[in-house]
């Protein structure tokens, strides 16, 4: 909650749109009220805000995800085989649609980790592009988060190699098919990266790592007694809030469907 409350100031302080992400691992631990929680951070915002269900990899919690109050969810069907991630991505799709909710869904696989979910490099997979056209065709989708060599987690002392050519390429489809574009992994992309990622048409940003080196940080190092949640997200925000890619926090500015401020 913490951490929600940390976005949303800096959402305000930037006078930009920022999108609030529940991995399912959190949903498990938080449940129900901290959806609630999450929601209401949101309306209370001075700046739009959405609430989204990140990483939904079964059917289960995904169709569990649809009656909780998020205005978005991602399908991640990135473990199955193209066909069987169609067949996933389109049933949760249309069930979404059905509730005015957006679509994210994720073609190839990024390595790394997130949360508890960790994905070796040897499963990893770039983005097809040809595959893309036939996946978003065929599932009606919102955004395509793609895999052009950014991963979760930590990127290696060598930094990010991501595949700008790649992104060129399923820019000139995404604007085709009118989706957007989405960049998992976000975290330790340098300026440029995420300008040149926003000119070849990513809308979308992931972020969490600096998120929570800014939450340990503030709990290993406070700068006075911890005291109410309030003072501690303010000064999770504050450690952060200078970065400059801590302020993309998940922009998706175009694609905000309901603002729940108008
Ligand atoms: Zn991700």
């Amino acid at each position: 909650m913490e951490g929600a409350e940390a976005v949303v100031a800096a959402a305000e302080e930037e006078n930009s749109p920022a999108i609030l992400q529940i991995h399912p691992s959190a949903l498990k631990q938080g449940g129900i009220p901290l959806v609630a929680c999450c929601v209401s951070a949101a309306e209370q915002a001075n700046v739009p805000i959405t609430v989204h269900f990140d990483h939904g990899t079964s059917k289960q919690e995904l169709v569990e995800a649809l009656d909780l109050g998020f205005d978005s969810l991602m399908v991640d069907g990135s473990h199955l085989s193209l066909k069987d991630n169609i067949a996933y991505t389109k049933y949760i799709s249309l069930l979404a649609h059905s509730k005015n909710m957006l679509v994210e869904a994720e073609l190839g696989r990024l390595s790394g980790t997130e949360d508890d979910l960790t994905v070796e490099d040897y499963e990893a997979r770039l983005t097809d592009v040809n595959q893309a056209e036939e996946f978003i065709d065929e599932t009606g989708i919102d955004a395509l988060a793609v895999c052009i060599g950014n991963v979760h987690g930590k990127y290696p002392a060598s930094g990010p190699n991501l595949r700008l050519d790649l992104l060129k390429d399923l820019h000139a489809l995404s604007s085709k098919k009118g989706v957007f574009l989405v960049l998992h992994g976000a975290s330790g992309l340098s300026e440029e990266l995420i300008k040149a990622s926003i000119q070849r048409g990513v809308t979308k940003f992931n972020v969490n790592t600096e998120v929570r080196k800014a939450y340990m940080n503030s709990l290993s190092n406070p700068k006075q007694d911890l005291g109410p949640c309030d003072g501690f997200s303010k000064r999770s925000h504050e450690s952060c809030g200078n970065r400059e890619d801590a302020l993309v926090w998940f922009i998706w500015k175009s694609i905000i469907p309901s603002p729940r401020k108008d």
